[in-house]
């Protein structure tokens, strides 16, 4: 600041410096001008003057001359020449005076035009005195003579012209001066243009200079910018593992105390600390998720889903929470289809889940209402529209504008009472522009809030697998038993989690305390998977995958399993060779489903069109239609078109918790899926829950089961729609 002031001083003073010189220079530059032409003028006249003076002493010394010639001569010749060179001297005199105007009296000249003036009058009064007298004026003549005319004009004229020259030589001294002044004035203007540009040109030059160090300065500051974010994602991911590993422990085993008989306290215990956990880890995922957003290192997938079982899976995850502060959750999923859609199913999860877990927290009393239409359909996209309305505390106008904001929360003691990050909507609004979609909030405080999304996703179907229908809940103990994982971890408490975990899917657990051991177990046993820690003591999981690659190539599938979440993590994975990449907490579901589709011979496993036989039976269906395509199709369609009606129905029951309906709704349910054989799975799935109906089992884990129920459905309607659709039947 400081320094550009004295720079403004300087510029400043050169150009006032510029501006007094120039106008020196113009003045001094004019004046001479005047006086190089007054000088000009002056030696014209000057010379004019010389030349009547030369002829007028000429014509002085001629008429003397003629006069004292008068003497000897006849009279009548001699006064006819006297009147010319008194005519002539006469002019001349007349001629010299008109030259003179410019300058002031010069007595030199008044005194050579008086002796003029004296000749000319005594040849007046000569030339009378012969005209008129018949005698010769001799005594004139001689007294004429004594008078020396010619000598004395003669010698003023003389006199005179020295005079003008002097004044001459005078004025042309003085413009001699004036010239040189102008000279340097010009070579001071010269000097100084000169200092200024240098003066101007050495600022430049600097200021160049610090532009290029304070660029230098910039880059330095971004590689250090990029070196602490670098530092801020490795601090935030080996954070992460860091709470994430305890946080493993300790939501497995709640989950696992929460299924073991319990007393009341207990139960009301473990709850709280699964609870807990499950809060922290929400907080630790938001933080984590936040970050990648800034550090534009995530990237939204671009996935077959169904929007129904999406739509599903938030439902039953946030039903749970709504029941517990006695809100009705409603879902209008009228307008969702089993069409695929291609986009990230997990973070549209995600941002339903922030969105309708913020209407629950922020209602005390009335309803949260969920709703999903189609907002325009194209045949390669289809946008929809997601509307979240609760009857809450509102949110005051002011601050509409800045809760998508990080860290921003309303100040009243409601909305600090009910804790959270100030992280959600900020990740939620992040989320919905990476998917290229809008978020919008209207609100009445004390009346409730309204969150308008809108999001576009791909409908053009892939060529691969069209229809293999993966992110099923469904778990199938049966399928599992005959394979045998081993694990290597060397968490203690990791290793009893896990195996936990596994024993419920029935196969066999071997443990690994670090890669070695495991590459030993894996020379002696026959193994179908490993699950592998990466990080451990002795031998990490990429070296120990790298080797067995090298020595058993591709046909083990390794998944690995680590509390870090960076995605430059799992491509490390990936490329030492691993198949898949579980991140801890283990997720249930995710880790059945990864370890389904890796084991040997996938094909049984996969719920695909093509093997759909053992999934749904259609032999009855066939007979009852006489293996007629149409008949078989309309009985089909008409199932498409039922299930939906009756998932919404379970859906509302379960809502209402009203068990009696729910034994009357499994019954009808069984009535209308009785087209298809009794074994198909669905129906063994009705039964079994029949059976936990009659046998009154634990709410939570009839809940559990319709839950199943519910994607189980969906995936029947996907499948009977491409039978339909395709002419697959094969009986
Ligand atoms: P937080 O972790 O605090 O929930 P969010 O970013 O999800 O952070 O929300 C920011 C703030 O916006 C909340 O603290 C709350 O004050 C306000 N808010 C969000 N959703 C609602 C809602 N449905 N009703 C009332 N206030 C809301």
């Amino acid at each position: 600041m400081k320094k550009n002031k004295f720079f403004f001083i300087w510029v400043l003073l050169l150009a006032i410096g510029i501006m007094v010189v120039i106008t020196a220079t113009q003045i001094v530059a004019s004046r001479s001008q005047v006086a190089l032409e007054q000088g000009n003028k002056q030696a014209v006249t000057t010379f004019n003057i010389n030349n009547r003076l030369e002829e007028l002493t000429s014509l002085s010394y001629a008429l003397e001359n003629k006069i004292l010639s008068l003497k000897d001569k006849p009279r009548s010749k001699n006064t006819d020449g006297l009147a010319d060179s008194l005519t002539q001297l006469g002019y001349n005199v007349s001629v010299l005076q008109k030259l003179w105007v410019q300058e002031a009296k010069s007595d030199r000249l008044n005194t050579l035009v008086k002796y003029i003036n004296d000749q000319i009058d005594f040849s007046l009064k000569l030339s009378d005195t012969l005209s008129n007298s018949k005698i010769k004026p001799v005594k004139l003549i001689d007294s004429f003579a004594t008078k020396h005319y010619g000598d004395s004009i003669y010698a003023h004229a003389l006199a005179f012209q020295k005079e003008l020259e002097r004044s001459l030589s005078k004025n042309f001294e003085n413009n001699n001066n004036t010239t040189q002044k102008l000279g340097l004035l010009n070579f001071l203007l010269a000097v100084i243009t000169l200092l200024a540009v240098l003066i101007l040109v050495s600022i430049i030059i600097k200021r160049q200079q610090k532009q290029l160090v304070l660029i230098d300065d910039l880059k330095v500051a971004r590689r250090h910018a990029l070196k602490s974010n670098e530092i801020k994602d490795q601090f935030l991911a080996n954070m992460s593992h860091e709470i994430r590993t305890p946080l493993n422990a300790l939501q497995g085993f709640s989950k696992l105390i929460l299924e073991t008989n319990l007393t009341t306290d207990q139960a009301k215990y473990s709850h709280i600390i699964a609870s807990a956990s499950n809060n922290l880890l929400n907080i630790v995922n938001d933080i984590l998720d936040f970050s990648k957003i800034e550090s534009n290192l995530l990237s939204i997938k671009k996935i077959p889903f169904i929007l129904a079982n999406e739509i599903a899976t938030v439902q039953q995850l946030m039903q749970k929470m709504a029941d517990d502060k006695q809100l009705q959750l409603t879902f209008d999923t009228a307008d969702t289809d089993s069409q695929i859609l291609y986009g990230d199913a997990g973070r549209l999860n995600q941002i339903l889940i922030n969105l309708i877990g913020n209407a629950i927290k922020f209602t005390s009393h009335g309803s949260i209402k969920v709703s999903v239409h189609t907002l325009e359909a194209s045949d390669m996209k289809k946008t929809l529209q997601f509307s979240i309305s609760d009857t809450g505390h509102g949110i005051p106008t002011d601050k509409l504008g800045t809760i998508f904001e990080r860290f921003e929360q309303i100040d009243n003691s409601f909305s600090r009472q009910q804790g959270g990050t100030g992280l959600g909507l900020a990740i939620v609004k992040k989320l919905t522009l990476l998917m290229q979609g809008q978020i919008s909030v209207t609100s009445q405080i004390d009346k409730g809030t309204s969150f308008i999304l809108t999001l576009p996703f791909d409908t053009t179907i892939s060529e691969q697998n069209p229809l293999i229908i993966t992110d099923n809940n469904y778990i199938d103990p049966e399928l599992l038993q005959h394979y045998t994982i081993l694990v290597a971890e060397d968490n203690a408490m990791n290793q009893l989690l896990i195996t936990q975990l596994l024993k419920k899917f029935n196969t066999k657990i071997i443990i690994a305390n670090n890669g070695a051991e495991a590459l030993q177990i894996i020379a002696q046993q026959n193994i179908s998977l490993v699950l592998m820690d990466v990080q451990m003591p002795e031998m990490d999981g990429v070296t120990a995958t790298k080797k067995i690659r090298a020595t058993y190539g591709d046909s083990l599938p390794i998944v690995a399993m680590t509390a870090h979440v960076m995605e430059n993590e799992k491509q490390k994975c990936l490329v030492a060779g691993m198949n898949d990449y579980l991140t801890k907490p283990i997720n249930e579901v995710l880790l059945y489903n990864t370890i389904k589709r890796l084991l040997p011979n996938p094909a049984e496993h996969k719920k695909e069109v093509t093997v759909s036989k053992s999934y749904i039976g259609y032999t009855y269906i066939s007979e009852v239609c006489n293996n007629q395509p149409e008949q078989i199709n309309t009985i089909l369609n008409t199932l498409i078109i039922n299930i939906p009606k009756e998932i919404a129905a379970v859906n509302k029951i379960i809502a209402e918790k009203d068990y009696v309906e729910l034994k009357r709704k499994i019954h009808h349910l069984k009535s209308t899926l009785s087209a298809l054989d009794n074994d198909s799975d669905i129906n063994v799935l009705l039964l079994q829950i029949d059976e936990h109906l009659t046998n009154s089992e634990q709410p939570t884990l009839l809940v559990d089961k319709i839950n199943i129920l519910i994607k189980e459905l969906w995936i029947c309607k996907q499948i009977l729609e491409a039978k339909v659709t395709h002419q697959l039947i094969e009986i």
